[in-house]
């Protein structure tokens, strides 16, 4: 396809309530969206890197400016006839995986409407329904935290995972265990211990955590590969695997048992393909995870988490669980017990719905 035109909004979504995790309570989430035009069509692409660099070295005016000075430019009147093409175009510029994955993530989503398939078939999906998990964040206290998860399993969420940082974090998993002895549930560090923190984890060994997630820096591999010696308990990385390499040598050096896949993270679809693969050598299973992205993002995850070799349900949140209203359209619904399903229509089947994205829109431009 040739890259006819490319548009760019930042866009601020106001949470419903504050998003508690190690780093600090977001109240709004940043997000890039990118509209890319061809043959007649357009497809969107997604990337929530967020207001300020925390969860990575990335944020959304950072991401916004990339795309529109430098990556953008480097596509637009290009013929781009694959995803690797695409990559490749984009390769003379270092790092930054979530501004290019707004461009990777609207290509597929072009290309699949151009073929006149859903995306989740293009890539090859074989599980329509997608089991989905329940996500809670530090609550006021231990009491609000267990009568959530209790509603969670009530309504048929296959696991929980929890939200763990200083304060909140030994004692909080010991009450959760006393109250769900046969709960699978698993922690999520954010990236905010480090190795001399090793007899907290030796202490968590023996509440039979499904996995403890990133629980080192976020750009760390080694000293993960150590904690992971030491401790029962399954590492699985998150921020650390940003790239194809990243992933291959986190297997090589035994640093985790598990990958949380995020393809804004990981440049996109094109380079999380690849990451799939090398888990599947390697004997990772993996996992979506998700940025609290509108439902343009959410269809991208949905998509991917219909791939072989996702053992574990998805961060995939309903639209009404932290937005009053999604930014895009159709939003992201729940079906049966605590499953979502991939859109029937053409690419990821949703778009920004024009109000919204008015409503919420920061900055925007268009090449
Ligand atoms: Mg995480």
């Amino acid at each position: 396809m040739k890259i006819e035109s490319i548009e760019l909004y930042r866009v601020s979504m106001p949470l419903i309530y504050p998003f508690r995790t190690a780093y600090g309570d977001g109240h709004v989430i940043e997000s890039v969206l990118v509209k890319i035009s061809s043959q007649g069509l357009e497809g969107w692409g997604e990337s929530t890197p967020w207001e300020s660099p925390l969860y990575s070295s990335e944020w959304a005016v950072g991401a916004f400016a990339l795309v529109r000075d430098w990556l953008g430019p480097q596509i637009l009147g290009q013929e781009i006839e694959s995803g690797d093409v695409l990559q490749e175009q984009l390769s003379m510029f270092k790092g930054n995986p979530m501004a290019k994955a707004s461009l990777d993530l609207a290509w597929w989503d072009l290309q699949a409407k151009i073929q006149g398939e859903p995306l989740w078939r293009v890539l090859g999906g074989q599980n329509k329904i997608v089991d989905i998990g329940a996500d809670f964040g530090v609550m006021e206290n231990l009491s609000s935290l267990i009568e959530k998860i209790q509603e969670a399993v009530n309504s048929g969420f296959k696991r929980v995972k929890l939200k763990f940082r200083r304060g909140w974090d030994v004692e909080m998993v010991r009450t959760v265990r006393e109250f769900f002895p046969n709960l699978v549930f698993h922690v999520d560090c954010n990236s905010s211990y480090r190795l001399d923190d090793l007899d907290l984890f030796l202490s968590l060994d023996e509440f039979g955590l499904a996995m403890i997630e990133q629980p080192l820096a976020h750009d760390d591999l080694l000293d993960h590969a150590e904690l992971q010696r030491q401790i029962a308990t399954p590492i699985c990385l998150d921020e650390s695997i940003y790239s194809v390499d990243r992933a291959r040598q986190a297997i090589e050096i035994g640093a985790c048992r598990w990958f949380n896949l995020k393809p804004a993270r990981i440049g996109g679809i094109t380079p999380t393909l690849k990451v799939l693969a090398e888990a599947k050598k390697g004997n990772i299973p993996c996992w979506i995870g998700g940025m609290l992205e509108s439902a343009v993002g959410a269809n991208h995850c949905i998509a991917l988490a219909t791939l072989s070799n996702m053992k574990y349900p998805a961060d995939i949140f309903p639209s009404r669980r932290f937005y009053e209203k999604d930014l895009s359209f159709p939003e992201v619904e729940i079906s049966g017990k605590a499953q979502v399903k991939p859109q029937s229509g053409p690419g990821i089947g949703c778009t920004p719905e024009r109000s919204q994205l008015e409503k919420h829109l920061m900055e925007s431009h268009k090449l």
